[in-house]
C-alpha cells in the first residue's frame, strides 16, 4: 500500500549572515510513514527534529527531496488540491500554554481552523465544537471558558481538539507530553492513541524522551546534526541498536532534562555545530568507537534487516566480516 507520508532526500540548508556556509539544518531524509501509524524522530536539541516537523507541515520550503502525501508530491500541488493537503496535516506542539491565544475562548480557539476553511451554519458549528470537546474528554462548558482556567493538560486537550478540528489524516506531534507533569503524560498520551485507533490517524512525532517513542511509535528515525543516523521498527532499534548514537541515547534513558550531557563514558562533549559539522561522521569527535576512516569519509546506511539500518563504518564492517583497517582515533 502507498505509504500516507513519504519522504524522499529531504534536506533544508538556511543561509546565515557572515558566513559563507549555510546550516545544513537537514539532509538527505528520507522515510516512509504507512497510513493509521507512528513514526518517531528522535535526538538531541539541535539535531535538525523540529525543522523536519516544519518541512512536513509545509511552514518551511525544502531545500531539496520530495515529500509525498497519500501518494502526490506536495511542492505540485495547487489551488484546492493544496488547500486539502493543508487540512489534512496538522500539529500538537509542546507548549499548550503558548499555542493557545489567551484572549481567546475555547469555543473560538477550536472554530477558528474551520471558519477558516468552511462555512457552516451556527447550530453545525456548535455541534462539531461540541463534539471535539467530547472527544478530547473536555466537558461541554469547557467552550466557553478561556486557556488560563485551565490546567497543562487540560490545555493540552484543547490544542487536540484544534488539531482534530479539520479532519486530519496525518498529526505532527511535536513534544505533545514534555512541557506537562509527568503524572499528566500518560493521559494524554492515552488520549492519543485513542484518537488515533478511532479516526485511522497516522502520526509523526518529535521527540527527546525515549521511553514515549519506545511505548508510543511503530517505527523510528534517530538523528544527529541534520542527518538520519539509523531507521528502523521501534522493536529493533530499541532492541538491537546499531549506530553507537543511538546505544548512547539508549543507555541515558532515565536522564530527565534533555538539555543535560550525556553520561561521560558513553559519548564526549556536546552535540557539534550545525555552521561547521566534523568532516566524516558527524558523530566522530565524540564516538567510543571511531577510526581513521569516521573522520574523513561519510558512512552509508547499512542494512542490518530488509526494514533497519544505519549509518556507521565500524558496524558495517563488523555487518560483512570486513577488517575495521585503521587504529581507533585518538
Ligand atoms: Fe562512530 Fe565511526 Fe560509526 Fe561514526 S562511523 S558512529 S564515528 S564508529
Amino acid at each position: 500500500a502507498t505509504p500516507l507520508l513519504e519522504v524522499q532526500g529531504l534536506q533544508k540548508h538556511f543561509k546565515v549572515r557572515h558566513s559563507r556556509n549555510p546550516v545544513k539544518a537537514v539532509e538527505q531524509l528520507s522515510f516512509a510513514v504507512p497510513a493509521g501509524s507512528t513514526f518517531a524522530i528522535v535526538g538531541e536539541s539541535g539535531c535538525g527534529k523540529t525543522t523536519c516537523a516544519k518541512l512536513i507541515l509545509g511552514l518551511e520550503p525544502p531545500s531539496a527531496g520530495s515529500i509525498r502525501f497519500d501518494g502526490r508530491d506536495v511542492a505540485s500541488l495547487a489551488g484546492a488540491d493544496r488547500r486539502t493537503w493543508r487540512r489534512q496535516v496538522q500539529a500538537v506542539f509542546q507548549d499548550p500554554y503558548a499555542s493557545l491565544n489567551p484572549r481567546l475562548r475555547v469555543a473560538t480557539i477550536v472554530a477558528e481552523p474551520i471558519l477558516a476553511n468552511e462555512k457552516p451554519t451556527r447550530a453545525e458549528l456548535d455541534r462539531r465544537i461540541a463534539e471535539l470537546l467530547d472527544v478530547v474528554g473536555l466537558p461541554a462548558d469547557a467552550a466557553r471558558r478561556y486557556p488560563h482556567e485551565f490546567s497543562g493538560g487540560q490545555r493540552q486537550r484543547v490544542a487536540i481538539a484544534r488539531a482534530l478540528a479539520l479532519r486530519p489524516r496525518l498529526l505532527v506531534l511535536d513534544e505533545p507530553t514534555s512541557a506537562l507533569d509527568v503524572s499528566i503524560r500518560a493521559q494524554i498520551l492515552n488520549l492519543l492513541s485513542d484518537i488515533q485507533q478511532q479516526y485511522g490517524l497516522t502520526y509523526l512525532l518529535i521527540a527527546h524522551d525515549l521511553a514515549l517513542v519506545e511505548h508510543f511509535a511503530d517505527a523510528v528515525g534517530v538523528m544527529y546534526l541534520g542527518d538520519m543516523v539509523e531507521q528502523g521498527p521501534t522493536a529493533q532499534v530499541f532492541g538491537a541498536p546499531r549506530h553507537p548514537y543511538t546505544r548512547a541515547l539508549l543507555a541515558s534513558v532515565l536522564r530527565p532534562d534533555p538539555d543535560v550531557p550525556l553520561p561521560v563514558g558513553m559519548i564526549r562533549g556536546e552535540i557539534g555545530s550545525a555552521l561547521a559539522p566534523p568532516p566524516g561522521c558527524k558523530f566522530h569527535p565524540r564516538c567510543p568507537q571511531a577510526i581513521d576512516a569516521c573522520r574523513s569519509d561519510k558512512p552509508v546506511p547499512t542494512p542490518f534487516s530488509p526494514l533497519h539500518w544505519a549509518a556507521c563504518h565500524v558496524e558495517a564492517a563488523r555487518a560483512t566480516g570486513a577488517p575495521t583497517a585503521a587504529a581507533p582515533a585518538a
